[in-house]
């Protein structure tokens, strides 16, 4: 497995690639890498000839108040985790080497994916996602991408650049990977201490929630938020950031849920630790 840091380096090997007629399928992270990320890294492994990984807490995408100096970082973890899914190659650049001096370019999608959701409090976020994705497919050229569906709005985001602006790379979606109990995995767990622990799953206790009741026949949106934020706000420590209901490709809100409903929810715990689940809510027969 080799570790590229420069962008130039990055391109060169790609250019190589191509010339040999190699498929290259990539995973962009912000490392720290749990069996989430690995399952992408497998998935990319059986599409592609080659598999790249990127490796960058992206600064742009974090905003004044967040956990950029924070976030949980672990080279040597990643190198060896990577090493054993069969990752050709980690790219991990610099923050300089991304944004050098004089950098001035940014990629904006329209408002109807980015201004709700986790865009709603998190401003600034998803132009900082949708500029570091275009730099990575750039320098990495890949031939398609793999993105789990944990950051569901991130992927629709990707999705409607990718196809909007013509980037030529095949985005393909990844189911999220769990914790036995239901957690979402998540480089963020490492915040919780053990009580936050619990707290934190009341997310994926919401999801089954909403599925029960929508199993049970009870359709309308607004009654089942209430329902799950009392729900949630009976764990201690939590704060609801959104419970939302939105139609997996547009985004928007619905009055009722139908067989394209994602339910989208966000939780503070303690102030300090801001987790995020989705799924669908119908039954799988029923959609
Ligand atoms: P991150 O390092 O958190 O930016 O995540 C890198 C990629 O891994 C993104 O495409 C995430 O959606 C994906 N990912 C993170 N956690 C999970 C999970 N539990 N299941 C599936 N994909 C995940």
């Amino acid at each position: 497995m080799k570790i590229l840091r420069s962008p130039q380096e990055m391109t060169a090997w790609s250019k190589e690639q191509v010339v040999a007629g190699r498929a290259i399928g990539f995973v962009p992270t912000m490392g720290f890498f749990h069996e989430g990320h690995l399952a992408l890294m497998r998935r990319a492994g059986e599409l592609a000839d080659q598999v790249v990984v990127s490796l960058f807490v992206n600064p742009i995408q974090f905003g004044p108040k967040e956990d950029l100096t924070a976030y949980p970082r672990d080279f040597e973890q990643d190198q060896a985790l990577a090493e054993s899914v069969g990752v050709d190659v980690i790219f991990a650049p610099e923050p300089e080497d991304m944004y050098p001096a004089g950098f001035s370019s940014t990629v904006t999608v329209g408002e109807e994916l980015t201004r709700q959701l986790c865009g709603a409090s998190r401003p600034g976020h998803f132009v900082g996602v949708a500029t570091v994705v275009t730099k990575l497919f750039n320098i990495v050229r890949p031939d398609l991408a793999v993105f789990g569906e944990k950051d569901f709005q991130q992927l629709a985001v990707i999705r409607r650049m990718t196809e909007d602006l013509n980037l030529g790379v095949e985005i393909i979606g990844h189911p999220i990977i769990r914790e036995q109990d239901g957690l979402a995995m998540s480089s963020r767990n490492t915040y919780l201490r053990a009580e936050e622990r619990e707290a934190a799953l009341s997310l994926s206790r919401a999801l089954a929630r909403a599925r029960k009741m929508v199993a049970e026949g009870e359709l309308h949106t607004e009654r089942l938020r209430a329902v799950l934020e009392e729900f949630i706000l009976s764990f201690a420590g939590t704060v609801v950031d959104y419970i939302s209901f939105v139609d997996q490709f547009t985004l928007q809100p619905v009055a009722e849920v139908d067989k394209d409903t994602v339910l989208a929810l966000a939780v503070k715990i303690n102030g300090k630790v801001r987790l995020i689940d989705n799924g669908f809510v119908m039954p799988l027969h029923e959609r």
